[in-house]
């Protein structure tokens, strides 16, 4: 069977695939078809966070599947139940509203903070400023939210309500402020644009002046979340609570899931016939989600830590780096071309992912240490 041929004739050619189709994979391994092994430190773009074919999760999923695959929410769902109480108890937040992924999990988020403040101040604060070289999303929202100009020039008309402001500067949040802000949007770690983590300092004063004037902080922790930075949410290395959270990408280990959380402010915001999903919370994409979440425990998260320093370190010192950015396990890598540097990888079987100009790495949160040095041996082959 021709796969390259087939998928140009019959698939959107929305993708520029690289030329390798995996047929299997295991822990940190991938194989492609012609057997081919390869270190995976793309994780599906931070999906795959505890490694592929990971035992409990499959046991969970299979077991799930046995049972029943699908509801709807007409009816109560015992795996959604205890994944949101998870979640809930995980954050800080107190509600979930189940999405499939992570540009609805936005939707959702972006629908409450709009239904908070009219609920609270009527119609016309409405607005929600994002950082420029954010990235939320391909729905016509979540692309207006999107703070790069890059994707404002086709599918007009977008949504209206959404200003921009550059990151790390507070003078130019206050000024973008007016009385129709509603919400701040924002992701910790700017992924998509380029693996860039936030100053503290500016959040902590970013938070101060949302809580003073009532402005929601809604923290796309889509990328971030589910151990991705070293700690089960990247926010809590910020040392705040957001009003809302959404995540979706490493939620699931590969199961298409997304959720918005929701804090003390907003319980009750979402009402009857408000919102909806058809498949949110499916049932058996929630039980793969839950074996997920018992296994990214207190331990493994230390362990990312620890390995996240010893990685910026050695990856730092290869000659061909010109820096190391990022948190925990999310990495971008400052090279000369990295779209060439990928392709070595390749050819070498180290799978790896770009942002922007940076190669980007999203390694499994629990990948050997044998195995992160072979990842990392052919890094330096490469870059040093
Ligand atoms: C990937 C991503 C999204 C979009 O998620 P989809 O599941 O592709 O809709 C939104 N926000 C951030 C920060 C992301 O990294």
């Amino acid at each position: 069977m021709d796969i390259k041929k087939l998928d140009k004739q019959y698939i959107a050619s929305s993708y520029n695939r690289q030329d390798v189709a995996f047929v299997k994979g295991k822990g940190s391994y991938l194989i492609d078809e012609n057997g081919k092994k390869y270190i995976d430190f793309g994780c599906g773009i931070g999906v795959n966070g505890l490694g592929h074919s990971n035992k409990k999760i499959l046991k969970a999923v299979k077991g799930q599947l046995n049972k029943i695959t699908h509801t709807s929410n007409l009816y109560y769902s015992e795996p959604q139940t205890k994944l949101a109480e998870k979640l809930c108890k995980i954050s800080g937040l107190k509600k979930v509203f189940f999405a499939n992924s992570g540009a609805e999990a936005n939707e959702c988020a972006i629908k409450c903070a709009r239904k908070y403040s009219f609920d609270k101040y009527g119609e016309n604060r409405n607005e929600i400023i994002t950082l420029v070289n954010s990235f939320h999303g391909r729905t016509i929202t979540t692309l207006s939210a999107t703070g790069q100009d890059v994707f404002h020039t086709i599918f007009m008309p977008f949504t209206q309500g959404f200003s921009y402001v550059e990151a790390n500067n507070l003078s130019s949040l206050e000024s973008a402020i007016t009385n129709k802000t509603c919400a701040v949007m924002l992701e910790l770690v700017q992924g998509e644009g380029g693996v860039i983590a936030l100053d503290k300092e500016y959040i902590a004063g970013l938070v101060k002046i949302c809580q003073e004037k009532d402005i929601l902080v809604i923290v796309d922790e889509v990328q971030t979340g589910n151990g991705r930075t070293g700690t089960y949410f990247a926010f809590e290395q910020y040392g705040f609570l957001p009003d809302i959270l959404t995540t979706a990408k490493g939620l699931g280990n590969g199961l298409p899931i997304g959720a918005c959380l929701l804090g003390e402010k907003l319980k009750d915001t979402l009402t009857y016939s408000s919102h909806g999903s058809t498949f949110g919370g499916n049932p058996v994409c929630c039980a793969g989600a839950l074996a997920t979440i018992e296994q990214i425990d207190d331990k493994l998260l230390e362990k990312v830590r620890q390995n996240s320093e010893k990685i910026f370190k050695t990856l730092s010192s290869f000659k061909k780096v010109k820096g190391v950015t990022g948190l925990g396990y999310m990495i971008g890598i400052e090279v000369e071309d990295a779209k060439s540097v990928l392709n070595a990888c390749l050819e070498k079987g180290l799978v790896v992912l770009t942002a922007k100009t940076k190669i980007r790495l999203l390694i499994p949160l629990n990948i050997l240490d044998a195995d992160l040095n072979k990842g990392l041996s052919i890094l330096k082959e490469i870059l040093d």
